[in-house]
């Protein structure tokens, strides 16, 4: 066990979680430190997109993707999605390994719009195989012109005979040209703004559905730019009502945000790990680096952002199981514990010194890997609007 699963079990004892947590959590740790090690990124496009595939495959084996989709008959591990169970995972995962956490948060928010709007032959068609790790998820809903402000979307649905054309580019889309599917969000016209948009599932093989560019990132995923031209999808394939789409893909997004935020309380827990084994370890003045109270000041500093970065987490997901509304608190999960997790990392890169920054060593990895964590599913500034909103309501 690492120093940071310790210390995270001592906050398994905290009232968001019951002995069902707990014995998922060991089995977690068991089952990463078999079969996770940190490895150098791969870089090259090609072998991203292998490991990528491979990760999908071994977490399915695992039992692992049955915790990121509804409903058991369809090979879910629960009727409903378990908010604390997903963020343990992401939590875990991204302590041991970026892709791999990317892996699984891709299956669930890729599939999350079926697991919680989809019809029954949706969700029999297409959750089975997400579980198993036999089908690569993805969701589009980002274009160019549209990102924070998702309802200037112009991608098109028009309805045609028993279904829909599509046109139009989604860009930014994770696992784009690796996917087996994408749930793709569209302005089908039955009102403007956010209440005209429908949401669809489209199989990665539909006639008018092209790549048109794979995109390079600093913490290398499989990502595209997605391109739609007359592309035919029938209206059994539309996830809810005509014109609901905006709402799916809130809702989608309000589970797994609050898993974003887990995943950078992943990447902390680890950056915090390596700084304190590294202060222990490093010889300087004729003392250690730990010795030195400013050393001392940081390692607090640090400590002190993840416990509230974990608190603000798992309040929102043990809230959402209560089935309470977590539009705020998700929000404010999300924004912290993404800030505090690139002040942490960053202050873990410095005490490094020069080997905080050389290519292949964990800390500079999880220096690339924190970055867009604090800019996709609603960049920092969108969190904030959504709290500020939140609070004037009333
Ligand atoms: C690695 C990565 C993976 C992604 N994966 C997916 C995916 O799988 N599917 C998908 O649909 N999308 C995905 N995205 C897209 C992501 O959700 C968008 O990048 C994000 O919503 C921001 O949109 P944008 O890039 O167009 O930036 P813009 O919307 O142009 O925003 C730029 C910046 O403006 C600031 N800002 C935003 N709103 C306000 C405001 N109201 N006031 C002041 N400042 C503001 C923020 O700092 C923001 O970062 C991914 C992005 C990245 C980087």
């Amino acid at each position: 066990m690492t120093r940071s699963s310790a210390e995270q079990a001592k906050d398994l004892d905290w009232p968001f979680f019951d002995d069902r947590h707990r014995n998922f959590k060991h089995r977690l740790d068991a089952w990463c430190a078999q079969h996770l090690r940190h490895a150098a990124h791969e870089e090259s496009r090609a072998g991203v997109d292998a490991e990528c595939l491979r990760l999908v495959r071994l977490l399915g084996q695992g039992g692992w993707l049955r915790h990121v989709v509804a409903g058991v008959a369809h090979g879910g591990a629960q009727d409903q999605l378990d908010t604390r169970e997903l963020c343990l995972l992401r939590d875990t995962l991204a302590q041991h390994h970026g892709l791999a956490d990317f892996a699984l948060a891709m299956q669930g928010l890729g599939s999350g719009a079926i697991s919680l709007f989809g019809t029954r032959e949706q969700q029999a068609r297409y959750l089975p195989k997400v579980a198993q790790g036999e089908a690569v998820a993805a969701f589009a809903l980002s274009e160019p012109e549209a990102g924070s402000d998702v309802a200037a979307m112009q991608c098109r649905a028009t309805p045609q005979g028993d279904g829909y054309i599509l046109d139009g580019r989604k860009t930014w889309i994770s696992n784009g040209g690796i996917a087996d599917f994408y749930v793709v969000f569209a302005r089908s016209g039955e009102a403007a703004g956010a209440k005209g948009i429908s949401a669809f599932v489209v199989d990665a093989d539909t006639p008018g559905l092209t790549i048109e560019e794979r995109i390079d990132v600093v913490a290398p995923h499989p990502l595209a730019t997605l391109r739609f031209e007359g592309c035919k999808v029938p209206s059994d394939r539309r996830i809810g009502e005509p014109g609901a789409g905006f709402k799916v893909a809130m809702g989608t997004l309000d589970v797994f945000r609050t898993s974003v935020a887990a995943a950078a309380l992943g990447f902390a827990r680890r950056a915090l790990h390596e700084a304190l084994n590294w202060a222990r370890a490093r010889p300087m003045f004729g003392q250690r680096l730990a010795d030195f109270q400013i050393t001392q000041t940081k390692l607090a500093q640090m400590a002190t952002w993840l416990d509230a970065s974990a608190l603000l987490t798992y309040r929102a997901a043990w809230q959402r199981d209560q089935g309470q509304g977590i539009t705020r608190e998700a929000a404010m999960a999300k924004m912290t514990a993404t800030e505090n997790a690139q002040q942490i990392i960053d202050m873990a890169v410095q005490m490094h010194g020069g080997m905080g920054v050389k290519k292949g060593h964990i800390v500079e990895s999880l220096y690339r890997e924190i970055r867009a964590l604090r800019i996709y599913e609603g960049a920092t500034e969108v969190q904030q609007l959504i709290i500020g909103k939140d609070l004037l309501k009333g």
